[in-house]
């Protein structure tokens, strides 16, 4: 098989040396075998640019938690709900590598020990930046909360749209996909959890979160 070469790259993106070019490499060949010309002009670079852009949406790999976190702990005398919601996420699904996107609610309700409330949207990049399937994601978060500051409950809803139905099923465009892990409280107190989702005023589409369900199916196809 012919060995594909690597372009000469110059002017100021020259400085390639923090990238990995073998993942360059892979995705001339990539390029390629989709039928393209890598060389062509528009393309000349998009290997250096699909790495980058690969690096970021997945550097929640290589973030610490514990250091996302540890400087933004608060012992507080508090025991009400702390709800932040709307948080923007953005991910990639792990079975088709596209992007799935929406808004992320957390809730808890402290024991002793709040999270300062900027740290809960870089939790939930630390998260969404990885290869995801959007249930994961909704468990992992809920859990992390949980693990860290030992509240008497945890609650988290993730909207999503995924483009991998979106972008190729028919009349899929406007569906979401709705997950939730609900703990503690706000999976043994019907009120707690009736408190939250009134506060977050759901669409129609999550009614089924009410009846105590943890997660809404999602549909997400494998095909
Ligand atoms: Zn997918």
């Amino acid at each position: 098989m012919a060995t594909l070469a690597f372009p000469e790259i110059e002017g100021p993106v020259a400085n390639t040396a923090m990238y990995n070019t073998a993942m360059q490499d892979l995705v001339r060949q990539l390029l390629a075998r989709l039928g393209e010309d890598p060389d062509r002009e528009g393309l000349v670079r998009t290997p250096l640019r699909v790495e980058k852009a690969l690096k970021f949406l997945t550097s929640g790999y290589d973030a610490n938690i514990g250091e996302v976190l540890n400087d933004a702990l608060f012992t507080v005398d508090y025991s009400e709900m702390v709800i932040v919601r709307d948080i923007d996420f953005y991910s990639m699904c792990e079975h088709h590598m596209l992007p799935f996107f929406g808004k992320c609610h957390v809730a808890y309700i402290p024991n002793g020990k709040v999270i300062g409330l900027s740290k809960i949207p870089r939790l939930v990049d630390v998260f969404a930046r990885r290869l995801q399937v959007q249930e994961r994601m909704t468990n992992q978060i809920a859990e992390t909360i949980r693990e860290t500051i030992h509240p008497l409950g945890v609650a988290v809803v993730c909207e999503g749209t995924h483009l991998c139905m979106a972008m190729r099923g028919v009349e899929k465009q406007n569906s979401y996909t709705i997950t939730s892990a609900m703990l503690g409280s706000f999976r043994e107190n019907p009120q707690t959890r009736s408190e939250f989702l009134e506060l977050l005023k759901l669409r129609p589409g999550a009614l089924g979160l009410t009846r105590g369900g943890l997660t809404v199916p999602s549909g997400h196809h494998l095909d």
